[in-house]
């Protein structure tokens, strides 16, 4: 710690470093080369030393409508002051039923009910807990299993790590819930696709009728699946995916439940990505944009017939036994009311769906540099996949996204893929500065 640049640690004295526990990230090397970020305003943040770094990344696929909106910061402030906080169960405050009236409007068909929580994860689990206590309500109990995707990640609680399909998890934590997972959607034959790939869709998706063959339809609540992967590195859906998925679990009567946690709230130029896609899930979780991240906040939605099976029996009796102290937080509930004004008024995703042809067209101008074995993109998200170096996977990608941090862009690496997902409010200029950046690292990187 005695080498540390006293200007990247921001007034903190070394040893102050060591309590935090960092989530998801190398807390060692971190502390040893302190990345800490003070300040942030539009599509810029502010690192400790000085430098304006532009977010390339909506901070965490989350900050959609850039940083520092004044909007959301007074109503924050205003919510505070006038209620700061409310019991959520055997209470109410209107706030919270004027924002699930308004994301029900936004949601497609009759995704009419919103269930809140606070983040994605809680989104995911809450959600797989409605498909279960949806069958057992309806009398069909045995209808337990939960089947997700391998690369799938629906955050980190027991059923989200269960459904999804990351290594690590079951490396690190053992046995969760039960659950079996189709293959992921990543075919050779697919790289360098713009947007949705062509080839593939309807095989893919008929591996469930290869699960539903060994586990009986009898035994499966749902399947959950990202519109597109996101944490895995923006892994598409081949055309016809999405479609067939939900063709095969309306003839077997299984649940499918989206998890748009990165895709909700115009990452894909549409509200939810089930509109984009033109395909109806049963339930759908978010997070994320759906505050701009400046509280957090996650929201579950369902159909009709769903929220129904449950407005059941004694009326004095809570209809599902499940909620959080911080379940629709009035300070939350202020925020995305906020965040929605500012959608709505700046038309943030119609700016997606018109600046994409110029991000996608960017983005591919990376095909042909060193290392580059694919180039994925959808909206405004993209990947750059990378070949990993002999015995050392992710390090390649991690060395540009370090290095990239260093010349002012933040990025993100995950495994040996560089994944960009700027602000809505992103101007070409920036694009093309992203794009540069990311081309001068993988010429210097080995
Ligand atoms: N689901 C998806 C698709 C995600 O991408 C994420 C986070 O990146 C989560 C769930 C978990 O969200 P959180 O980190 O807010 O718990």
């Amino acid at each position: 710690s005695q080498s540390i640049d006293p200007s990247l640690l921001a007034g903190l004295e070394p040893e102050q470093m060591q309590a935090f526990w960092m989530p998801f990230t190398a807390n060692r090397h971190f502390k040893a080369n302190p990345r800490l970020i003070v300040g942030a305003e539009g599509m810029y943040y502010t690192s400790a030393d000085g430098r304006s770094v532009l977010d390339g990344f909506s901070g965490l696929w989350c900050s959609n409508a850039g940083h520092g909106r004044r909007e959301i910061s007074e109503a924050v402030a205003q919510q505070v002051q006038s209620l700061d906080y409310c019991p959520p169960f055997q209470f109410g405050h209107p706030d919270a039923f004027r924002l699930a009236d308004r994301l029900a409007k936004m949601a497609p068909a009759d995704l009419n009910h919103v269930f809140f929580c606070n983040s994605g994860s809680e989104a995911a689990d809450t959600a797989l807990k409605i498909a279960r206590a949806y069958w057992r309500a309806k009398g069909q109990g045995s209808r337990t299993k939960l089947i997700g995707r391998v690369q799938g990640y629906h955050g980190v609680n027991f059923g989200g790590i269960s459904v999804g399909g990351m290594v690590g998890n079951r490396k690190l934590f053992g046995p969760g819930v039960d659950a079996d997972h189709l293959p992921h959607t990543l075919l050779p034959e697919n790289a360098f696709s713009r947007g949705l790939p062509e080839h593939g869709g309807e095989e893919m998706a008929n591996r469930l009728e290869e699960l539903v063959g060994l586990h009986d339809a009898s035994n499966i609540a749902a399947v959950i699946v990202e519109p597109f992967a996101g944490s895995a590195g923006v892994i598409l859906p081949p055309k016809g995916y999405l479609q067939k998925l939900r063709e095969i679990c309306d003839k077997h009567d299984i649940l499918l439940i989206f998890d748009e946690v990165i895709t909700g709230f115009g990452r894909t130029g549409s509200a939810f990505a089930a509109e984009e896609f033109g395909v109806l899930p049963d339930i759908i979780t978010t997070a994320k944009g759906i505050s701009n991240a400046a509280v957090p906040l996650g929201a579950v939605f369902v159909r009709d017939h769903i929220h129904e099976a449950f407005m059941q029996g004694p009326e004095h009796l809570p209809e599902l036994a499940h909620g959080y102290t911080y379940s629709a937080h009035p300070v939350a509930c202020a925020a995305a009311m906020a965040t929605l004004d500012i959608y709505e008024n700046e038309k943030l995703f119609e700016r997606v769906r018109e600046i994409s042809p110029y991000f996608e067209e960017a983005v591919h101008s990376l095909k042909g540099k060193p290392h580059v074995v694919d180039v994925r993109n959808y909206g405004l998200a993209a990947a750059i996949q990378l070949e990993p170096r002999a015995g050392e996977a992710t390090k390649r990608a991690m060395e540009a996204v370090l290095g990239a941090w260093e010349d002012g862009v933040l990025l993100r690496w995950t495994g040996d893929t560089i994944a960009i997902a700027p602000p809505f409010i992103i101007e070409r200029e920036q694009i093309d500065k992203i794009v540069e950046t990311i081309a001068a690292q993988l010429e210097k990187i080995q």
